[in-house]
């Protein structure tokens, strides 16, 4: 590779096994394909397993057919989440020897009494347990197992997403010191997706506007690890009655059904294609079709798509 060359995207489906994909996850997976393959890229494949309870073998399996069932290939992978606890764990111990992580022991009910909801967007934690004195976290660490923090500077993060355009948060005043170990001793999403981006490669990150307000958490992770940032492109949600995003309890939009309604993965991908509005119709495509008029541009700032 010269070296003004820009490095060839290297993006990722990142799937929560808590149930059968639906179309919001189809239409993720797709644009993660469709920008890494438009660039000569590659895909990894990540099973996002963190949650143990809520995660299932039976749909890892079922989410692994039917992206074969789409087309949508990946090169490396599958990597899972529940085998990186090492890693995690090493990172965790990184960031607790440099003091920047401290105990906090709210409750659910605290944490919603302290802080109001910012700009619809996310709550911030008011600092409460960064107030506690070495005695009282000893004292409270016999009745409950804390929750550790990161402590967050006073300054702004900021990128220019390629969907959604400039973005910045500044991590003290709207966000908080946040949550990297929960207190059942699972590692958070925040720390886990940093590094598993990091380790895997992945320097594209193609995923929901829900998690846009997110991206500041993972910019400064990255910079204390000395990892660069990668490309992101926040796509719009697709959501269904009265706005609501379409969850996995959605059934009618759930694989299942979807492969009922549409009959061929051609007919699936050009409704959700279509809807989103990347092409003029909701008719049948080809992924070489696609690939080759995809643009990003009709997506421009656009942050839901109606479901029909
Ligand atoms: N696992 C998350 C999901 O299924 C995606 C997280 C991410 O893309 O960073 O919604």
């Amino acid at each position: 590779m010269g070296f003004c060359e820009a490095p060839s995207p290297v993006g990722r489906f990142a799937p929560s096994p808590t149930g059968r994909m639906h179309a919001g996850n189809v239409f993720a997976a797709l644009m993660a394909w469709l920008v890494a393959k438009s660039q000569g890229g590659e895909i990894v494949l990540r099973i996002e397993d963190l949650d143990r309870e809520r995660s299932k073998p039976e749909f890892i399996d079922s989410i692994m057919r039917d992206f074969e069932y789409l087309g949508l290939t990946w090169d490396r992978g599958p990597y899972f989440q529940s085998d990186r606890t090492d890693a995690y764990e090493a990172a965790f111990h990184d960031l607790e020897a440099r003091g920047l992580l401290y105990p906090c022991f709210c409750t659910r009910a605290d944490l919603h009494a302290a802080s109001a909801p910012h700009r619809g967007e996310k709550t911030v934690y008011p600092g409460t347990c960064s107030r506690l004195t070495a005695e009282e976290c000893i004292e409270r660490a016999r009745k409950r197992r804390p929750a550790e923090r990161l402590v967050v500077p006073d300054e702004d993060f900021a990128f220019t997403d390629l969907i959604q355009g400039p973005y910045r948060q500044n991590l003290a005043s709207e966000c908080g010191d946040f949550l990297v170990r929960r207190s059942d001793g699972a590692f958070a999403y925040q720390l886990a997706v940093v590094l598993d981006d990091a380790d895997e490669g992945v320097n594209s990150v193609v995923r929901g506007v829900d998690l846009l307000c997110s991206t500041p958490q993972q910019l400064y992770l990255q910079d204390l690890f000395g990892f660069e940032h990668p490309a992101y492109a926040h796509i719009p949600l697709i959501t269904g009655e009265r706005d609501r995003r379409l969850s996995k309890r959605d059934r009618d939009a759930d694989m299942e059904a979807l492969r009922t309604r549409f009959k061929t993965p051609e007919a699936l991908i050009g409704h959700i294609a279509g809807l989103a509005g990347i092409v003029g119709t909701c008719e049948p495509v080809a992924l070489d079709e696609l690939l080759e008029r995809f643009d990003l541009a009709p997506l421009a700032g656009v942050i839901q798509v109606q479901w029909r």
